[in-house]
């Protein structure tokens, strides 16, 4: 019989309320690996309470922040013991390859730390006011229940995102992972358990987005949601925020511009636009969709470029020498597969790839990396996210012509820049509309460095200092030290 996996909440495994559980299936070979919990409101309405619980209790709200940091800590070793386990279920869940889920599930612990490490640095301040006699200072406050709701392609690394600062800043979390990767968050929600975080202060709800995520995002309970996935998704989930007047943070999608002067290093670059659009099968959402290549550089680059998405070796993501994976469920291809048909309808060439590729014996959601040319910004496979393999590779001339179209975009997400001038590198890096701006490298992240969707790419900060105060609300203490008289009772006091 399939496994079956249940909701974790209050400290437990709890069955779903209506008793529903959904499949969960490999991309790469179709099998089912496991069916899990289909949570509803009445699951929600559980795990929002079981947090709102944890969140007032004293085994929770009575630790000093130094205590929280060691739990963090503790979790972080827990995750660093357990990676290997965690990467081959989120490789199996999402097809994505197994080195590439090793290396994030590696990493993972340096989230926990770097939070661990900040939990007893949120200070307030002591603030001088126009009165002497006045003792103004601040104080940071954690806000309550905070709702998490991410998408398939990096489970535990979006999720650790939002759950790392949100309980070193001392909130409670309820977490709705996507549909298609509800593995690893659960285990993830176990391990916290092992850790020693008080039952409730980590909840997971399985299910689907209208059905388990809705609800959350709707919880009159809930201080704060913070939501990794769609712009479109987002949007409805930003609506409903501003009516309650809660706190989002929200990371959508892109269309990113990964940019070859005719000063790069051609042969580095290349291999930029293959990390930028071809690792994780284009699945993430920094993918460098659109390429902007010198017109002096671009045959030089389409052929480097094209020459190496056809000889990726796709295949079995467990495999150690395999390339590229499977698109992870079968909406995805066909979505990749339209907007490339789309494409062609539009007057692009196919100029590599389109379709499934040859000799793949496996059953699964493949598609070959695929080079799109005679391309321009009116084209929908230029202006929306594919989130696939595609790589729409576009001439320019001048460096003004090139930031108007890299910036004509809806949006910010991200940017890549091949230039060996520093003076360039840095222009690009302030006139690029984009929250993050990566030069002769691509795709690299870190717990510490703060990130930023600009335009449709979202709203809120996450990681570095900056995310951890997301989670946190500011309060002003103002105490008179004057024993005197109070003056003047209908005149503002400073
Ligand atoms: P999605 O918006 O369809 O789903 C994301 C999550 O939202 C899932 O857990 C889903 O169940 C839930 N959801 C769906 N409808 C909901 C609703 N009405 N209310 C509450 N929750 C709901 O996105 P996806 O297809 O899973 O993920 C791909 C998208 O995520 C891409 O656009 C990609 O760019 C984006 N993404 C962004 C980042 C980032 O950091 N900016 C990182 C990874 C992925």
């Amino acid at each position: 019989m399939t496994e079956r996996l249940t909701h974790f909440i209050g400290g437990e495994h709890v069955a779903p309320a209506d008793g529903a559980y959904f499949a969960s299936t490999n991309p790469a070979t179709l099998e089912v690996l496991y069916e899990a919990a289909r949570g509803t409101e009445a699951d929600v309405n559980r795990a929002v309470a079981a947090a709102r619980a944890a969140f007032e209790s004293p085994a929770w709200a009575g630790l000093t922040a130094t205590k929280r940091g060691h739990l963090l800590r503790r979790l972080g070793d827990l995750i660093g013991e357990n990676a290997d386990e965690l990467a081959l279920m989120e490789s199996l869940d999402n097809g994505k390859l197994l080195r590439e889920m090793r290396g994030q599930m590696r990493a993972l612990p340096e989230y926990y730390y770097y939070y661990a490490g900040l939990a007893d640095k949120i200070q307030g301040a002591q603030v001088p006011t126009t009165s002497l006699e006045i003792l103004n200072y601040t104080q940071r406050e954690p806000l309550g229940v905070v709702g998490t709701i991410t998408p398939w392609n990096s489970p535990l690394t979006l999720t650790t995102s939002k759950i790392a600062p949100a309980l070193a800043a001392g909130n409670t979390v309820v977490i709705k992972p996507s549909e298609y990767t509800s593995r690893t968050v659960l285990r993830l929600a176990e391990l916290a358990d092992e850790a020693g975080f008080p039952a409730g202060v980590v909840n997971v709800v399985t299910g689907l987005g209208a059905e388990a995520g809705a609800p959350l995002v709707s919880h009159p309970d809930l201080a704060k949601i913070s939501f990794t996935g769609s712009t479109a998704t987002g949007s409805r989930i930003a609506a409903e925020a501003a009516a309650r007047f809660i706190g989002c943070t929200l990371e959508l999608g892109g269309k990113s511009p990964n940019i070859v002067f005719d000063d790069a290093d051609v042969s580095n670059a290349a291999m930029g636009v293959i990390a930028g659009i071809y690792a994780a099968a284009g699945q993430t959402c920094i993918a460098g969709s659109r390429v902007f290549a010198h017109k002096a550089v671009y045959d030089e680059l389409l052929e480097r470029v094209t020459e190496r998405a056809r000889s990726i070796r796709i295949g079995d993501p467990l495999a150690g020498d395999t390339e590229l994976g499977p698109l992870a469920f079968a909406d995805q291809l066909a979505k990749v597969d339209s907007y490339v048909k789309l494409g062609a309808e539009e007057g692009a060439t196919v100029h590599a790839g389109g379709g499934r590729p040859e000799g793949v014996d496996l059953p699964g959601y493949f598609y070959s990396p695929t080079v799109l040319t005679d391309v321009n910004n009116d084209m929908r496979v230029v202006r929306e996210e594919i989130f696939g393999p595609v790589a729409a590779i576009m001439p320019f001339e001048h460096e003004d012509e090139l930031l108007a179209l890299a910036n004509d975009t809806e949006y910010g997400l991200a940017a890549g820049v091949w230039t060996q001038n520093l003076a360039r590198a840095h222009r690009m890096a302030r006139r690029l509309e984009a929250g993050t701006v990566w030069v002769n490298t691509y795709r690299a992240m870190s717990p510490m460095s703060p990130r930023q969707g600009f335009k449709n790419s979202g709203v809120g900060i996450e990681h570095g200092i900056e995310s951890m105060y997301e989670y946190t609300r500011l309060k002003s203490v103002w105490i008179n030290t004057d024993e005197g008289p109070v003056a003047d009772p209908f005149v503002m006091r400073g």
